[in-house]
Parts: structure tokens; sequence; C-alpha cells
């Protein structure tokens, strides 16, 4: 090989060294994918982080990733998680916030939509069997404070009890039935989806 040849190839190979320095000698190895999306959240709400699983006495470990599920013979897809109880079991307020909107709908049936206190994010309770005492729209809740009661109705199916739990990121503007459906697994679980 010729001088030039030689010199050629050694800057090759001192950038692909550099390169490599850059990648395996960064910070660390770097924040794990679920670090990272959780790091999205911190950043948007830095006050609406670790949320309580909203059921009380369902195990974190036991949720099921339910977000995208289709539904309605697969004419739309779930946005949302469903937490299976029984019904009557105490529905509880998964993130600080005030009670933003009350409602009654074919879908969802007795509803609570939930504002965060920066704004952004609603979280949404559906197939309530009913309103915890005292629950009203304009009431500032605490985490884990109660909401209602897991019920079947709305589309639930009868008997199939279980809690509907939505979270929305909200822009500025936006009410209470607008937004966008983000996954609520990872929130509550503290993990990536398992699928
Ligand atoms: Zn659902």
């Amino acid at each position: 090989m010729t001088k030039l040849g030689w010199t050629i190839l050694t800057l090759i190979v001192l950038s692909v060294l550099a390169f490599g320095s850059m990648l395996s000698f960064g910070p660390g190895n770097g924040p794990s994918p679920v670090a990272r999306m959780k790091a999205r959240f911190e950043k948007a709400t830095p006050n609406d982080l670790g949320l309580v699983i909203p059921v009380a006495g369902v195990a974190r470990a036991s949720l099921v990733d339910t977000w995208g599920a289709p539904r309605g013979g697969g004419t739309r897809h779930h946005e949302a998680v469903d937490i299976m109880a029984p019904g009557g079991a105490p529905v509880v307020a998964a993130a600080a916030g005030t009670v933003e909107k009350l409602f009654q709908s074919d879908a969802g049936g007795i509803t609570a939509y939930v504002r965060s206190p920066s704004r952004g994010w609603v979280y949404y309770y559906a197939h309530l069997s009913g309103y915890a005492p005292g629950l009203a729209e304009g009431k500032r809740l605490a985490a884990g404070d109660p909401v209602g009661f897991v019920g079947d109705t709305g589309n639930a199916g009868p008997g199939n009890t279980h809690l509907h739990f939505g979270v929305s990121r909200m822009r500025a503007g936006d009410g209470w039935w607008g937004g966008e459906p983000v996954n609520p697994y990872p929130l509550l679980a503290g993990k990536a989806s398992p699928r």
C-alpha cells in the first residue's frame, strides 16, 4: 500500500475509534428506555408522577396492559387501561387534581374527569357504580382520595366490573373531553409494557 493509502486508512481507523469512544465513554451507559420515558413525563409534569393504583387493593404487579386492544369489533382501539376488580371496590385518585367534570355517557357510564394541578393532564375514571360521598366538580383531590366505586356502567358489559382508567395529555385550552390519550400502563406499573 502507498503512503497515501496508509494515511487514509489510519484516518479512517482513528475516526471510527473516536466515534466509538463517544458512544462508550459518554455519561455511563445512558438512561434506560423507561428512565428516558419517565424523564419526559417529569419534564412535562414535575408534580404529577408517582401514580397511585386507582383501585384500592389491586397490586401494581397484577396490572395488565390493555392499551391498544381492539374494541367494538376492531372498529376502535382501547385508549386506557382496564383494572379488573370486584364491584364496589373503592376507586381512588391516581394523582392529585381537581374534579373537572362528572359525566354520564353511553360508553363510559358513570365517569369522573380529574385535572392535574399543572392542568397538563386529565385522569379519567369510567364504568363507576357511583361516586364517593361528597365528590363534586371543583373538589380538589390528593392522590389516594376517594373518587367512587368500581362498577359495570356504560359499555363495560353486565357483571364485567372494572375501572377503565385513562390519562390524557392536555394542551392549553383543551376542555375536559379533549387532550391526547397516552398509555397509563407504564405510569402505573412503573415499567414499560411487557408486550
Ligand atoms: Zn376500558
